[in-house]
């Protein structure tokens, strides 16, 4: 394997191959054994690359960070998808920020009220490398792809969406902008009188201050946000985060007979209601926003 100018990929001394994923908040690295680089470039906004791993099957790396694994990825997808989708007594028109595997797009399919599925993803090279080497999209005429930047395409965006999916990167390249603070304006004004929305925020226990701002930000502008949790394997810390934002529907409150859960394979009722349960660290970290 040439490792080129790759980010995060390091030999050993006994030729064995290992990616990096650098934590900057802490002076730590997360190491997956790889077996072959089947994919790399560097396309106009950041290093795409596709890994063989030993433990987690195909990555899908974006300037050295993995992103999804074929192995553990129906955990995120599942869960930045049904929690919202749920909530909503009739989710028509869905929107995601971000489109990767478009796996989101696959379960959020499953609601029979879904009208209208749109894919906002600013580098169409992603889409068609997934194509290529993980999932392909689900094919479905409700599904449309817009290759646009989510910071830009939102502004355009006023009073349309059901419910948003924000699955965008942790906060470097070109995600920066998903984590300004008139980007959440943006997103609610983009939403229906009963809209919701879902950002990816993190690890609560690596990333603290990123989703501390993401909950400050939100509380500013919605009147019912909660963090819940998932288990992620391959993921630093195994413990990740996302924040429901809604106008009205509580997911405290929702109809779990609403929840298509017989074809997924981690969320189910229980988890549905237990991902709303928070250790202490993370309650005081909301408490402060
Ligand atoms: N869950 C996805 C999957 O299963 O493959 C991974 C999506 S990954 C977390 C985030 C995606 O957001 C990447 O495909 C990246 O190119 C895209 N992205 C980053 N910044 C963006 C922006 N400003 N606007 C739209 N998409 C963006």
């Amino acid at each position: 394997m040439n490792k080129g100018s790759l980010t995060g990929f390091h030999k050993e001394n006994n030729e064995e191959v290992w990616l990096w994923d650098d934590l900057p908040e802490l002076d730590m690295e997360v190491g997956y054994k790889v077996k072959a680089l089947l994919h790399y470039e560097q396309s106009p906004f950041q290093e795409i690359s596709i890994v063989e791993t030993k433990g987690f099957g195909r990555m899908l790396v974006l300037d050295g960070t993995p992103q999804v694994t074929s192995k553990d990825g129906f955990i995120y997808n599942e869960m930045i998808t049904h929690i919202a989708m749920t909530t909503h007594a009739e989710p028509k028109r869905v929107a995601m920020i971000g489109g990767g595997d478009c796996g989101p797009a696959r379960e959020a399919l499953k609601y029979d009220s879904v009208q209208q599925i749109e894919v906002v993803e600013i580098d169409e090279r992603v889409i068609e490398v997934c194509r290529a080497w993980l999932t392909k999209e689900p094919d479905s005429d409700k599904i449309q792809t817009t290759y646009k930047d989510g910071y830009a395409w939102i502004q355009g965006q006023k009073n349309k969406w059901d419910v948003l999916l924000v699955d965008r990167s942790d906060p470097y390249g070109p995600a920066v902008s998903l984590y300004k603070p008139q980007f959440y304006q943006n997103v609610y004004d983009s939403l229906t009188k009963d809209g919701i929305a879902v950002f990816q925020s993190g690890s609560p226990y690596y990333n603290l201050s990123s989703l501390s701002k993401t909950i400050g930000n939100l509380e500013k502008l919605f009147p019912i946000v909660h963090t819940y949790l998932c288990t992620i394997p391959s993921f630093p810390g195994g413990i990740w985060s996302f924040t429901i934002a809604s106008k009205t529907w509580d997911p405290l409150a929702a109809d779990l007979n609403r929840l298509q859960w017989q074809t997924a394979k981690y969320i189910n009722p229980d988890i549905f209601q237990a991902s709303f349960v928070l250790p202490s660290y993370i309650k005081q970290i909301i408490e402060k926003s």
